[in-house]
């Protein structure tokens, strides 16, 4: 056994749940306490900023700076009651994570000594700068600054010593330069159209919101075995190793009992999440061993993200106290479930109606119907779109993979709904309605929330199900940002409201009563969407096959798909809505691909690295040693027994030979392709080739080398297999932490029975 392993299963068979404390008092008493909120500022804010805190969340007026000092001011006894030394704008730039640069307090004051301030100035803008993260080209050389600026609608938060301030990050030139701009400019532009439409109902609506349930997956694994794994902690996923002999396939794990240490993490996990007011509510096993879900109370779209983001960084601070690696990556195991992160999504009016739930009488259930079908036409027109928005290189070893939603777009209603929809084709005609007509067809609509509560419909493999109050959009990724996936469908809903508007309104102008125009469009919508709705198993070979028939777009290509940014129907949304601008659009593209790029170059080296400095020389110790029991076995029998019992051998001895000489080739060939990309001038042409003529080779070494770690000793294999660093609940299956001894055991019992 390498000492890597060695050290790295001792330490392992040494741990023991963490003990947690939970703070004082109910979950009520400290629910909130490390955040700003509204009660806080009525505390801490003179009676005039509270009042212009929450008109600027409320109607979005401007803060004055004489306010911005006030509130800063607030902030800042607020955050020295709990012992913060420090300030950070926190902020959500095109990376895979949050940014934070910490100031202090402190500064030297008029008559020497030091004092702590924290001003207006401070809290409303800062000047980070923009070159060192990721901007598609927006940044000219000689003007690298950009800014932060104060997002008044997402409350301020203290994480250990620092007071942190959520804001937008945007370039010196007034570009987005991260995911919350846009995110709040979608929001606003489904605010504005969602709220348009249902004033053709109701006219006490004024705005409506858009929230978000994300649900969470991730892995679990014990620090030490992720530290000897260089392919995990250099790039999220395992490059090699063959599967387990049992992983998912008893289906033992998906709601099983937590183990003890994961329970631990769990707890602290959630106590953290509750201090700073995220309503993280559910936890469970799930299909994978080692994998797990966490999921909150669904927010607005805007604090609900910044809390999973918020989140993705506790989960990753806290695994470590408990001495686990917490895995994001949406593939770090071939062979079992990858994960992902279900964007649940609904709109809802400022009179607390969900626009995604029937109605309570006839009129609401129309408005729901309305709503339900624009989101069909929504989907359908803009497939391309919602997917480029959650392609990325991790993403794209699920979309498609026989657990995982396709990468083919199609929304679940269930049976009954879809019933309804046809009824409408069929009872609006071509003529001007009857009276009797539209009661026949009311009435059908008003059966709708019966329909529903009988409706026990789920559908798994539907990447965008509706699941009774909310669709759900399941094709995003573990890792990503859900403003991603936000940003996409509230614009391309918000640009449908508007052309679904303005065609009910070009009817009524042409003299027809407001019903039958909204009957009227509303079944040219549901048979022009019509191909986008699909009941069935989306992870079935025939759905591919019906949906290319159907006309449906199916892209596994990752540059390809995301070159869908920026086709026609992606700008008439995303610019025509006012999201972006064709700089900032294109910026997005660059970014996205160059990130793709990077992440299958890196890939790429750690694997080539691993298997010339790690796999190849074991290889070659394993076949001297059986060369030199070859020599034995010669000295020892005559040259007939010889030839028997040494044939077996010798065929192995060619195998590894082969591989080790296959790998090596693969290897050359593909640092060379790797120098051929990296050459092309064109961001976008080094994506496609790192799609096309780089990572094919990923797949071709890495199952060489899966083949190797069966045929090699495990004495001698350098690295952890992929199935100990996910047997946590193996090891931890006894309530007293089992000996080194027993592990040791365990590992080569499991060897035995592969
Ligand atoms: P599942 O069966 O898909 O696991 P859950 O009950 O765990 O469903 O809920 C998943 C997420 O959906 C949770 O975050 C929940 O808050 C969210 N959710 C529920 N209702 C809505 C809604 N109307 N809009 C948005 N999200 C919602
Ligand atoms: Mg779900």
């Amino acid at each position: 056994m390498s000492k890597m392993r060695f050290f790295a299963l001792q330490e392992l068979a040494n741990r023991k749940p963490l003990e947690v404390t939970p703070p004082s008092g109910k979950l009520s008493d400290y629910y909130g306490s490390h955040v700003f909120d509204l009660k806080k500022m009525q505390e801490y804010l003179p009676r005039e900023a509270y009042k212009a805190v929450t008109d600027a969340i409320d109607k979005g007026t401007p803060i004055s700076r004489e306010v911005a000092d006030l509130v800063a001011n607030g902030m800042k006894s607020w955050a020295k009651s709990l012992g913060v030394t420090h300030y950070t704008h926190w902020f959500q730039p095109l990376t895979d994570g949050t940014a934070e640069k910490h100031d202090g307090f402190i500064e030297l004051g008029d008559e020497g000594g030091v004092i702590e301030r924290f001003s207006g100035k401070l809290l409303v803008q800062q000047e980070p700068d923009a070159s060192s993260f990721p901007n598609g080209g927006i940044r000219n050389t000689f003007e690298a600054r950009g800014y932060t600026a104060w997002d008044v609608s997402s409350p301020a938060f203290v994480v250990d010593d620092t007071l942190c301030i959520p804001t937008i990050f945007i370039s010196y030139t007034g570009e987005a330069l991260d995911y919350k701009t846009p995110l709040l400019k979608a929001l606003a532009a489904v605010d504005r159209a969602a709220t348009d439409v249902c004033q053709l109902f109701d006219k006490n609506v004024t705005r409506v919101f858009a929230n978000l349930g994300w649900e969470q997956e991730y892995f679990l694994v014990d620090l030490a075995l992720y530290n000897a794994r260089p392919d995990l902690c250099l790039t999220g996923r395992t490059l090699m190793g063959h599967s387990s002999a049992k992983d998912q396939q008893l289906e033992d794990h998906y709601f099983g009992s937590i183990p003890p240490r994961v329970t631990a993490f769990m707890k602290e996990l959630e106590m953290e999440c509750h201090k700073l007011g995220i309503p993280v509510k559910t936890r469970h096993n799930e299909v994978a061993p080692n994998q797990f879900e966490l999921a909150p109370i669904f927010e607005n779209v805007n604090l609900a993200n910044d809390h999973n983001q918020l989140v993705m960084d506790l989960m990753k601070r806290i695994a470590r106290k408990h001495n686990f690696a917490v895995l994001l990556h949406e593939k770090p195991y071939q062979g079992v479930n990858g994960s992902g992160k279900h964007n649940n999504w609904s709109l809802c009016t400022d009179t607390g109606v969900n626009l995604f739930a029937p109605g309570r009488n006839p009129k609401g259930n129309m408005l729901f119907l309305t709503f339900l079908v624009n989101v069909l036409m929504m989907v359908y027109k803009n497939q391309d779109l919602l997917r480029a928005s959650i392609m990325s290189a991790g993403n794209s070893h699920r979309l498609g993979a026989n657990e995982a939603p396709p990468a083919i777009l199609s929304i679940f209603l269930g049976k009954q709904l879809s019933g309804i929809l046809d009824e409408i084709t069929r009872q609006v005609g071509d003529s001007k309605m009857t009276a009797e007509e539209k009661t026949t067809l009311k009435l059908g609509i008003g059966r709708i929330p019966e329909i529903l509560l009988d409706t026990t419909d789920r559908n798994r493999t539907s990447p965008f199900a509706f699941t009774g109050n909310r669709f759900e959009f399941r094709a995003a990724g573990s890792s990503a940002n859900c403003a991603a996936a936000m940003i996409a469908i509230n614009a391309a809903m918000a640009n449908q409201l508007n052309e679904f508007k303005a065609s009910v309104d070009q009817l009524m102008e042409g003299g027809m009563g407001k019903d039958e125009a909204i009957f009227r469009v509303l079944k040219e919508t549901i048979i022009a969407s019509e191909p986008i709705r699909f009941e069935g198993d989306g992870y079935s070979g025939q759905w591919k096959e019906e949906a290319a028939r159907r006309g449906l777009t199916n892209i596994r290509h990752v540059p390809e798909a995301l070159m869908h940014f920026v086709d026609n129907q992606s700008k008439a949304v995303l610019i025509g809505e006012h999201i972006f601008n064709e700089t900032e659009l294109n910026s997005r593209l660059e970014v996205e691909l160059e990130k793709y790029t990077m992440k299958v170059q890196i890939e790429s080296r750690v694997l080539g690295d691993l298997a010339i400095n790690h796999i190849v020389p074991t290889a070659v110790i394993y076949q001297n040693r059986l060369l030199e029991n070859l020599r034995g076995l010669r000295e020892t029998f005559t040259s007939e027994e010889y030839d028997v019992l040494s044939a077996d051998r010798k065929e192995l001895i060619r195998e590894i030979s082969h591989r080790v000489t296959a790998i090596k080739k693969l290897v050359r060939d593909m640092i060379e392709a790797r120098k051929v990309a990296n050459h092309l001038p064109h961001y976008k042409d080094r994506a496609f080739a790192y799609e096309e003529s780089v990572r094919p080779f990923l797949d071709e070494i890495r199952d060489h080398i899966d083949h190797l770690e069966m045929e090699i000793d495990d004495e001698i294999w350098p690295l952890p297999n992929c199935y100990q660093t996910v047997m946590l609940n193996a090891c931890e299956a006894s309530p007293e932490s089992k000996s080194q001894q027993e592990i040791l055991h365990y590992v080569q019992d499991d060897r035995a029975k592969r």
